[in-house]
């Protein structure tokens, strides 16, 4: 039997062999907590003391219980802490080893646990007591469904899986001790749930060994020939198997080139499974042994086979390269199959030393790494990948949604970690939106973000996203960042490119309007156009930057959409310019334009809602279409648009007017404008729904409600923000809601700046 199969809690210093007469002394060593603290040496004293404090309490819950072998049952939960600590599990997975079997059998309450030990150990040990109640039955379920929910529940919380393997690993080791009749479906059911598992987490060694056992008590029969004959083969091969040490070694010694050579034996499961699969007999199976070399560094790895192929010829076609290509489950090694001394064909495995880490320990290496190495880039890595290997798991069974819905990994609690559609892993900050996850993927994708599904629903863009979810960007050209995209965004990512392209945006509409309202200043000045690109023109625009201390024209026209300078005075001082250079003003335009002006208070700029950052409306008059409104150009923040009678508007006009200049709606605006109406209704059940189902007949959407305060009295003030199309549009939804029952009265609010 190879070393693997070997129970771990076994004391190597054990002085008397537990035997039928008097296995009390063995089994005290056993059950003692002295038997793990030799392995517990990467734990800080206090943590140490933690996990000594649960083997206490765990011995005592456990006292006069016994295994089946007739050891005490804390033997067994020493077994399992003795596996964990194998894997460097942190103190918290080992105190929640050693309690794993304490809630069920023992009588001990999840509430005293989280008193004693804290929360997290507790919910550990109840993550594990679930796992216990889902029994796998082949009679009953598909494979697939049983595999599924087994899952579900175990994602939870990555060290609860690794817990169970360790105890089903000490079960199976065990299994010997119960009844024969009980071996069948405890077998299976390790093949066929916890074997994959420990496969697709990359925990190869455990993969191995329930595989093993399972086999053994599933066919003790085969388990036994085979393991006869390989003992024979065994036997016959030893020469020539030390013959090819020596070679390689030789081989490598005068390469210079330190290497660690080990051997290593196919499983007697695996030697089964491919005289199954392949019809040989067990003559047949050639490949039983091979070497491993473990080498300092990955480049390494290539020199170590070129130095093998000079002394073995290589067989064709049997080089594989999961260096460059790791497996699924993160497996990385180089093979090659060679043909040795008297033409017998070997198999070697190259790798680094980190790489037989994950070679035998798969997720477990996480905890490995961290202990020596924290944040390092493989530690990372080997939670992507775990998480790769969930999802294979999750393609193999039927109900992706549900699935998903009760993973939770809480593996990295600071990050989550969600899938694209073509199932890349992306990690995210927790509390990271959609928003977020589409500057990830690329800021083209985020600038133009029009809306989400995730796991195929339509979400808002403001959606956090859980582990696991499914995320779908839909994007659309016109669709551009909105600034209310910064109050939810995490990632400094998605906030520098929102925060850049909004800088941009506000740039160029900033300089479409000032171009604007300088060649209308203009015009009142009597000039058509600005001076063409020749070179008294030129001499024209650098005196006026000059006069104006801006360094380009662009910026001119920027801060004076922005109403850091005046227009009407920046074109004075051009006219005053073009005519000292000999070109005269339009006599005839400028008297229309002036009368214009005159008229209708100032020249005019139209105004149809696709203006984004350049041009505001103003939230207390709120202005829709067919309200006549003024513009008032505040102090570096653009054109703000007001209804005319706005006392807020009427208050900086008479402060500031030279501010104000005409503006007038679109004849075709562009979108619905949102405006503030107050609905007095009587109190009483469902009004707000009748009043929004009114609101929703005449098309208007509702922004925001504000409900009043007075629910004691009869009557109460329904203040909503809705978005219509104009002031007929507003008039059909007042005049709906006028005709709903329990609304006494319905107008539009114009309070706020009253
Ligand atoms: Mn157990």
């Amino acid at each position: 039997m190879s070393a693997i199969l070997q129970a771990p809690s076994a004391s190597p210093n054990n002085p008397s062999p537990p035997g039928p007469g008097g296995p009390a002394a063995a089994n005290a060593a056993a059950a003692s907590f002295a038997s793990l603290t030799a392995r517990l040496d990467y734990l800080s004293p206090p943590d140490l003391e933690q996990v000594r404090q649960a083997y206490r309490f765990a011995d005592e819950a456990h006292l006069g219980q016994l295994r089946n072998s007739g050891e005490p049952y804390i033997t067994h939960p020493i077994a399992v802490a003795a596996q964990c600590a194998e894997w460097k599990l942190d103190a918290q997975a080992l105190m929640a080893a050693l309690l794993h079997d304490a809630l069920e059998d023992c009588g001990v309450s999840k509430a005293e646990l989280i008193e004693r030990f804290g929360s997290p150990v507790a919910e550990l040990v109840d993550g594990l007591t679930k796992l216990d109640k889902l029994q796998f039955n082949t009679r009953e379920e598909s494979q697939a469904e049983s595999f599924r929910k087994m899952l579900l529940a175990m994602a939870r919380d990555v060290r609860v899986i690794l817990i169970k393997l360790a105890d089903r690993s000490h079960n199976m080791r065990t299994l010997a001790d119960v009844p024969r009749s009980k071996w069948a479906r405890i077998a299976s059911e390790t093949q066929e749930i916890y074997a994959p598992i420990a496969y697709r987490l990359g925990l190869n060694q455990t993969y191995r060994e329930l595989q093993d056992l399972s086999f053994r008590h599933l066919h003790p029969w085969r388990h036994a020939v085979l393991e006869k004959a390989l003992e024979r083969a065994r036997n016959r091969r030893r020469d020539l198997i030390q013959k090819v040490r020596k070679e390689v070694e030789t081989a490598f010694e005068s390469a210079n080139m330190s290497v660690r050579i080990g051997g290593r034996e196919k499983t007697l499961y695996s030697i089964y499974r491919k005289m199954d699969e392949k019809h040989l007999s067990f003559a047949q199976i050639t490949d039983m042994y091979g070497f491993r070399l473990l080498v300092p560094n990955q480049s390494d790895c290539y020199t170590a086979m070129g130095t093998l192929h000079q002394l073995y010829k290589p067989v064709p076609g049997k080089f594989k390269d999961h260096i460059a290509i790791p497996k699924l489950n993160g497996y990385q090694s180089l093979h090659t199959t060679l043909v040795g001394p008297s033409g017998v064909t070997i198999e070697f495995q190259i790798r680094t030393e980190a790489m037989h880490v994950v070679a035998e320990s798969g997720v477990a290496a996480h905890w490995l790494y961290k202990a020596n190495e924290p944040d390092s880039p493989m530690t990372a890595r080997l939670g992507a990948q775990w998480l790769q290997s969930l999802l294979d798991i999750q393609n193999e069974t039927r109900d992706a949604a549900e699935f998903w819905d009760h993973v939770k990994v809480d593996l990295f609690p600071d990050a989550v970690y969600v899938f694209t559609p073509k199932s890349r892993i992306l990690a995210l900050p927790r509390g990271a939106t959609v928003v977020d996850f589409a500057y990830a993927i690329h800021s083209d994708i985020g600038d133009r973000t029009m809306a989400a599904r995730v796991n195929g629903e339509q979400v808002p863009l403001r959606t956090e996203l859980k582990n696991g979810d499914v995320v779908e960007v839909v994007t659309a050209s016109v669709s551009a960042p909105n600034p209310a995209w910064l109050s939810f965004v995490r990632t400094g990512r998605a906030r520098s490119k929102i925060r850049h392209h909004l800088k941009t945006l506000a740039q160029t509409e900033s300089e479409g309007l000032g171009e604007k309202l300088l060649l209308q200043a203009l015009r009142a000045e009597g000039i058509e156009r600005f001076p063409t690109d020749d070179s008294t023109s030129a001499g024209i625009w650098d005196k006026l930057l000059r006069f104006t201390g801006n360094r380009n024209r662009s910026e001119l026209l920027v801060d004076i959409g922005l109403g850091k300078r005046i227009a009407g005075i920046v074109a004075k001082r051009m006219a005053t310019l073009l005519s000292e250079s000999g070109e005269k003003p339009n006599a005839v335009l400028m008297t229309r334009e002036r009368f214009n002006a005159e008229s209708s208070g100032h020249s005019t700029v139209i105004v149809d809602g696709s203006e984004n950052a350049s041009v505001q409306y103003a939230s207390c008059c709120r202005p829709i279409p067919g309200d006549v409104i003024v513009g008032y150009l505040g102090r570096g923040e653009g054109l703000v648009v007001h209804a005319e009678d706005c006392a807020v508007a009427r208050k900086l006009h008479n402060k500031d007017s030279e501010r104000f200049i005409g503006v007038e709606w679109s004849d075709e605006p562009t979108r619905a404008f949102e405006t503030g109406i107050v609905v007095t209704v009587n109190n009483g059940k469902g009004v707000l729904a009748r009043v929004a189902s009114a609101l929703a007949a005449s098309e208007a959407d509702i922004i925001h409600i504000d409900m009043g305060q007075e629910a004691a009295q009869e009557t109460t003030d329904l203040r909503f923000v809705i978005a219509v199309r104009d002031r007929q549009h507003l008039a059909t939804a007042l005049r709906n809601l006028q005709r709903t029952s329990s609304v006494l009265q319905a107008r539009r609010c114009t309070a706020a700046g009253a």
